[in-house]
């Protein structure tokens, strides 16, 4: 149990500091009579807080505003290059490493390839190879810098920044922060991947505006990143998303989890790959015929954009089994929308006629118009984006918590 620190002096003196940078990191740049108004400070102590901040670099002042008449008002602006942070991901053969600023934007990005099936220990070492690199070579002064963000594959103990398994990588109990932090003296936080993206969208994305929404990645699996409230439901061991696992079909397709008819082995990867060589021996004269024992995603989108009727075809099934998975999470979670997003997408004008001939079939389509379906715009980098923003929440977050070392830590 996390306990909270006793009300003093000091913790109110975090908590308005904390209140005036996040109003100035969302809402601005903002003149003091703005930032009065959304925080409720009285002018004096703002002032003060102000003044403290802009002495530690973490605010600065631009230009003057529009007035009409009297005083032209200050801006106050965050400083996003007060500190840098990490954000990282690892996939199953590459490690991404970017140095952003604090608004997660890259100043500086690199990839490590590794072999597939490489143990956790080497990867660790490339991982302090990549980041000693990093920041070595932006010569930035150490004391700015807030942190690493891990965003990987599996299941993932958040509080103890501890990989507990991962199916994809074959890495059990793996103590990233204790190792990593041991390593380079900052705070380690890792995330799984799918809800490292879902926090991007959160923040940068469609998701700002959005209170209640789902995020669906589908590729080589199928997962999910739901947010209640502007907060990312992690369950009760951080498995909550597994929504490939939702089964569609009783007694359908085996799926790698060993069993049958879950919604991945009906619209992942493999499912638009199988389909596709189930109705090429219908369609000899496609031209993907000769390559049916050797198809890739790649080849089968190929041929989907250059019309080949099978290959449209099993994008359109898999659009269609999606949209039944996503009327099930519609009926139960009641989102503001569903965002979808992963490799398969690059399929979306195929795959979406499938998913909207099921999704109105949901439970609330009679009464009113129950959601929106967005494609994320976010771009590749939004892991690595996603994942220094996991260091940045909490750095900049109220500490009200005892233990707590963050930028706005005073005692
Ligand atoms: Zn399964």
């Amino acid at each position: 149990m996390e306990y909270l620190r006793r009300g003093n002096k000091a913790l109110i003196k975090d908590l308005n500091r904390a209140l005036v940078l996040y109003q100035l990191r969302r809402e601005g740049p903002l003149s003091r009579m703005e930032i009065a108004k959304q925080t409720k400070l009285s002018p004096s102590t703002l002032s003060k807080i102000t003044e403290e901040l802009k002495e530690k670099a973490m605010i600065k002042e631009i230009g003057e505003g529009h007035s009409n008449g009297g005083r032209k008002p200050v801006y106050l602006e965050f400083n996003y290059n007060f500190g840098y942070v990490i954000g990282m991901k690892i996939e199953v053969k590459r490690l991404i490493i970017a140095l952003t600023n604090l608004k997660a934007e890259a100043i500086d990005r690199i990839e490590l390839p590794f072999n597939y099936g490489a143990s956790a220990d080497e990867v660790i070492d490339l991982i302090i190879e990549g980041v000693t690199k990093i920041t070595e070579k932006n010569k930035f002064n150490d004391r700015r810098w807030l942190g690493v963000g891990i965003g990987v594959s599996g299941l993932v103990n958040k509080k103890r920044g501890e990989l507990i398994y991962s199916s994809l990588l074959g890495w059990s109990r793996v103590p990233f922060r204790e190792i990593l932090q041991k390593k380079f003296s900052v705070p380690i936080y890792i995330d799984n991947d799918v809800n490292v993206y879902t926090l991007a969208e959160l923040e940068y994305g469609y998701g700002r505006d959005l209170n209640n929404f789902i995020l669906v990645i589908s590729g080589v699996g199928i997962g999910a990143g739901f947010v209640f409230n502007k907060q990312i439901y992690r369950g009760e061991f951080g498995g909550a998303g597994e929504v490939g696992h939702m089964v569609i079909y009783p007694n359908g397709n085996n799926c790698c989890c060993g069993r049958r008819g879950c919604l991945e082995a009906h619209a992942g990867e493999k499912f638009i790959i199988e389909e596709t060589k189930r109705l090429l021996s219908y369609e000899k004269d496609s031209p993907l015929y000769e390559d049916r024992f050797s198809l890739t995603i790649e080849r089968v989108l190929a041929a989907a954009q250059q019309g080949d009727y099978c290959a449209r075809n099993a994008f359109s099934t898999a659009g269609r089994n999606l949209g039944i998975g996503l009327v099930n999470l519609i009926n139960t979670v009641n989102p503001a929308a569903i965002i979808l997003s992963g490799e398969n997408l690059r399929g979306k004008d195929y795959m979406l006629p499938g998913i909207n001939e099921v999704i109105d079939e949901n439970f609330f389509s009679r009464y009113c118009k129950a959601f929106d379906l967005k494609i994320s715009e976010l771009g590749d980098d939004a892991w690595e984006r996603g994942a220094a923003t996991l260091v940045i929440n909490e750095q900049f977050q109220a500490p009200i918590h005892r233990k707590e070392r963050t930028v706005l830590t005073s005692t």
